[in-house]
């Protein structure tokens, strides 16, 4: 998940809340799960493609 990028909107706390929180104050998402249980595979993979600052990265997506 990357800081900079991300604009607070949230959308990762809603769609997998046991991965993902924001911080108090700037709103900016924290990652509580750095290695996701497998059951929230899918909804990560969601999270990613809903983030609108695209944010957040799996692993294997991550080139660099
Ligand atoms: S969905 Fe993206 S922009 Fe929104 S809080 Fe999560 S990481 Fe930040």
């Amino acid at each position: 998940m990357d800081a900079e990028r991300c604009v607070g909107s949230g959308m990762c706390v809603l769609t997998v809340g046991e991965v993902f929180d924001q911080r108090q104050g700037d709103g900016k998402a924290i990652v509580l799960r750095p290695e996701p249980p497998v059951e929230t595979r899918d909804a990560v993979r969601e999270a990613v493609d809903l983030c609108p600052a695209a944010a957040i990265f799996l692993s294997t997506d991550r080139r660099h």
